[in-house]
């Protein structure tokens, strides 16, 4: 009946594939499908139809963990059915069958996620052994201790992975019978003693489970599919999910499949092995293996595995046979490959194959051969570098095995300028540099750093702060030097004053050795010997491949000559963002802005109180007390300008014509003022003033958050002769290089506006003092072609950006700034609970760091699309730290800005992301 003939069809085509098979030179999936397949099952399917000696299994897919964790740990009618197909497929093929003594089929049960998880997730092995198997086995390999060593391996497996008993009574029981048979490792054991341990191993697994070990095989191996899938979420699998930030996966998969043996005599043996050096990217065979041996003895360390080349010696054809598949997997799969292997009685098997990790050389490496070698194209190339790697390329770093063996005293710190440290403890700015000027290498250790600590910071080999996040002074201002920085170690107790630290339970004195690792955000005890890596060809070929395909600009943000110097030598085509504060610090000169900001707010308070003056007679009174603080105040001024004038011919040098945006001041006065008892009384008699006045401006200039107070364009509104000042400086130093014949770019760039008026006026005031410095110097725009723009870092500036565009000849997005306003976050205090947000998946990534695409990045969107409103050719960069952030760097090319700016150290990361950017548009 036609009805009945549509139902059938229809029921037969919505039968959904859960189980795929591989096996006798056929496969069900393909490497594409890693997604419902997971890693290891697409990998087996794809070299089963390549011809490679895989033992045939199946693979149930990751659909099938997602639905078993949607329904309450149960599975779709079809699964049991689709299993049972493959299970009868499996036993055609190997002439094997489950449960059957004279020839038992055996299997393994493995996970296998889309994304590589190593170690995290369960596995069991030589599944189908029972008290009948065991005996064919015996019979079948003629080996008695291995079939019984089989089968304890199991049940120790059965018991701790599937039902939970204690993996220490197993290993009791085992050094029990070790002990009693005088065997010193287990490969001393008699198939009598292996025996022995069996019958333990089944009495504690009854007292655990009060009911007997499964016989039958085929329950054996639901139960041990149950706990694989129950794997995914186990709580040291989900950690290295959120370590690794994988997301979006369905679940695992799991991979059933025939069990060949390594440790069957010495024409067995098992090993790993990588189809080029990960470690240097050298094209040569490298890895290890071990005769008469199964693969968990290797990792177990309990005999040191030899070198693959050995194994010409032991086993010429097998290993002829691996450097064969070395050539047809790496031609196939084009890729450095990572694959496992056993040689059972003289017969090769692949296991696993994925793609090898890697080191950042080795990446560069292969990368850059395999097109030379034809295997790969430049955009292939340039895609498998991840530019966040490139960090181990530019930073020293510890030694590996010198690093293991440190004593952690935290690890709750923020990897927050990455390399390795080593060096003396100390507490305060001025004993870092004490120190260092006598050659001690130290490391800065401080509560929180503030612009204050910038020369103890510069001298340190590193800085570790116990608050403060991933924008904190200290990171940042670390990352820019290309220096090691741990910030925020929450768990480590700082004592400035007693000159001491608590952590891990440990008091560490000043002159105390210490190591840190800013990669990782570990501080270690002692002192941990680095090594200095090196800038290798590869490397730079792959740079200019990159630079031959990005379209965004790569700029730094850089404050001194040599920075700029570094920089450009790592590829930046310009300054994106000068901060100008920490030139303030330099011993010459800090003394000149202190005394200008004791007097600058009597000056300011004066001047105003004289806009108001009502009669002649007041006015004259105002002017007369105005005198003597005017006085010092334009003194200060006149003294801090040869300085400024000096720092910026030497970054114009430095850059060699490429473009160089400077901010004038930004952060509020009160951070150049000591803050301590000592510091104030130090300064009052420096400056010939009275303690109490040093004190009184200290209280008055107070702000409860220094972020959103009196800084950036507010400071140079109200106190214009300071800016006038900076910009005087940057121009004539840039008609100084000039003459020397040396091209200059300056663009003056003001922080912090909120409203178009702001940059109106501000504008006003920069133009008047370039107009007046070319008149003094005979220059003209055409030989000192300067650009007047702003940041965009208030929110208020973003959704008005076609008022303040008006005044503006480009915008830089300080996106540090417009995330602490977009979200409301503080930037000194977010760190705190940032990371439970993160978490909770209130916000995917730390805003801070990645930039908030939805919110924050609505609002450069925005002011972009404004800006272009009315002018069309804004230069547009961005210079908070998410320029160095590739994540951020693909958006900012998606929206089509000019460029981004970075720390120094970053700029080989973001030409690669920005190159990498244009393919995944
Ligand atoms: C910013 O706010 O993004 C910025 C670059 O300025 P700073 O970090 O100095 O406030
Ligand atoms: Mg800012």
């Amino acid at each position: 009946m036609p009805k009945q003939v549509v139902k059938k069809s229809s029921k037969k085509s919505s039968k959904k594939k859960y189980v795929f098979f591989f096996g006798g030179g056929k496969a069900d999936a393909r490497a594409d499908m890693k997604a419902i397949v997971g890693g290891k099952g697409a990998n087996l399917a794809e070299m089963t139809l390549i011809g490679l000696p895989v033992p045939p299994g199946f693979t149930l897919s990751t659909e099938v963990c997602q639905i078993y964790y949607e329904r309450g740990k149960k599975y779709p009618s079809e699964v049991k059915e689709q299993v049972q197909q493959c299970i009868r497929k499996l036993e055609r093929i190997t002439g094997k069958r489950f449960g059957d003594p004279s020839k038992p089929l055996l299997v393994s049960v493995r996970s296998g996620a889309a994304a590589s998880m190593p170690g995290m997730m369960d596995t069991v092995l030589n599944l189908g052994l029972n008290s009948r198997t065991v005996e064919g086995m015996v019979k079948l390999t003629g080996n008695e201790r291995f079939t019984w060593d089989a089968y304890r391996r199991f049940l120790q497996m059965f018991g701790d992975v599937v039902m939970e008993v204690p993996h220490h009574e197993f290993e009791e029981a085992l050094d029990g019978v070790k002990k009693h048979a005088g065997a010193k490792v287990d490969t001393d054991l008699s198939a009598d003693d292996l025996k022995e341990v069996v019958r333990i191993y089944k009495e504690i697994y009854f007292k655990y489970t009060g009911s007997q070990f499964p016989e039958n095989p085929e329950e054996q191996l639901w139960y041990s599919i149950n706990a694989v899938f129950g794997s995914w979420n186990n709580p040291r699998a989900i950690k290295y999910r959120q370590l690794y930030d994988i997301k979006g996966l369905l679940g695992t998969a799991v991979n059933v499949q025939t069990m060949v043996f390594g440790n069957m005599g010495e024409d067995s043996g098992t090993g790993v092995a990588f189809t080029r050096n990960p470690s240097n990217g050298k094209n040569e065979f490298y890895g290890e293996y071990l005769m008469n041996a199964q693969g968990e003895d290797v990792v177990a360390g309990i005999r040191t595995p030899n070198p693959i080349s050995q194994l010409k010696k032991v086993n010429s054809d097998s290993y002829n046979h691996l450097l064969k598949i070395r050539s047809i997997l790496e031609k196939h799969y084009k890729d450095m490959q990572d694959l496992e292997f056993t040689i059972e009685k003289g017969t090769l098997y692949i296991l696993q194959t994925r793609a090898g990790k890697r080191t950042a050389t080795a990446a560069v490496k292969m990368a850059v051969d395999m097109v030379k070698e034809r295997l790969i194209k430049k955009e292939e190339a340039i895609r498998r570098v991840s530019p966040i790697s490139l960090d181990q390329l530019l930073h020293p770093m510890f030694d590996e095995a010198e690093e293991k063996k440190a004593t952690i005293l935290s690890s709750e710190g923020l990897a927050a300028s990455p390399g390795a440290a080593t060096g003396q403890v100390v507490f305060s700015a001025e004993d870092a540099e004490a120190r260092a000027a006598m050659g001690e290498k130290v490391i800065l250790c401080r509560l929180e750093t503030s612009p204050e600590d910038i020369g103890g910071m510069a001298v340190a080999q590193g800085i570790l702060t116990a608050r403060g996040g991933q924008t904190s002074h200290a990171a940042v201002v670390a990352r820019g030097m290309g220096k090691c920085c741990v910030a925020g170690a929450g768990d480590v107790a700082i004592d400035h004053k007693n000159k001491r630290m608590m952590a891990a339970g440990k008091t560490i004195q000043e002159g105390d050795w210490i190591s840190l690792n800013g990669s990782k955000g570990i501080l270690y005890e002692g002192c941990i010997p680095t090594v200095e890596p090196k800038m290798t060809g590869p490397f730079e070929v792959l740079m200019k491949w990159a630079d031959s395909i990005r379209k965004l600009g790569i700029r730094t943000n850089a404050d001194t000559p040599r920075d700029a110097q570094i920089a450009v030598k790592l590829g930046a085509e310009g300054i994106g963002l000068c901060r100008t504060e920490h030139m303030f610090f330099e011993a010459d000169r800090i003394l000149s802005f202190r005394k200008l900001i004791l007097v600058a707010p009597q000056v300011r308070a004066l001047r105003s109180a004289l806009e108001d003056a009502r009669t002649e007679a007041e006015e004259a009174k105002i002017r007369h007390e105005l005198k003597v603080p005017l006085t010092q105040y334009e003194k200060a001024l006149e003294s801090l300008l040869p300085h400024q004038r000096s720092d910026f011919e030497g970054i114009f040098m430095a850059l060699k014509g490429l473009p160089c945006t400077i901010r004038t001041l930004d952060p509020p006065l009160h951070e150049f003022l000591p803050h301590d008892e000592d510091g104030q009384r130090e300064l009052a008699e420096a400056l010939n003033v009275s303690e109490e006045k040093v004190k009184n401006t200290v209280e008055s200039l107070k702000e409860f958050n220094p972020m959103l107070g009196h800084r950036g364009c507010r400071l140079g509104l109200t106190y214009p002769e300071v800016t006038e000042m900076q910009v005087r400086a940057i121009m004539e130093a840039a008609c100084h290089v000039r003459k020397r014949g040396v091209k200059v770019q300056p663009e003056i760039m003001i922080p912090l506006v909120g409203t178009a008026r702001e940059l109106e006026i501000s504008r006003e005031q920069v133009e008047r003092v370039i107009q007046k410095v070319f008149q003094e110097n005979k220059m003209k725009k055409s030989q000192i072609p300067y650009k007047i723009g702003t940041m965009i870092e208030v929110p208020r500036a973003a959704v008005t950006a076609d008022e303040v565009a008006l005044h503006a000849d480009f915008f830089s997005f300080g996106t540090n700034d417009l995330t602490q306003m977009g979200c409301g976050f503080s930037r000194d205090d977010a760190g705190r609970f940032l990371g439970e947000y993160v978490r909770m998946g209130i916000y995917e990534y730390d805003p801070f760091q990645v930039l908030d695409q939805a919110g924050v990045g609505k609002l450069v969107e925005m002011a972009c699309r404004l800006g272009r409103q009315v002018q069309p050719k804004i230069k547009l960069g961005i210079c908070g730290e998410h320029g160095g952030d590739p994540m951020s760097i693909k958006f900012c090319h998606r929206i089509g800005l000019t460029y981004v700016s970075c720390s120094p150290y970053r700029v080989p990361i973001a030409r690669l992301a920005a190159a990498q950017a244009v393919f995944q548009a």
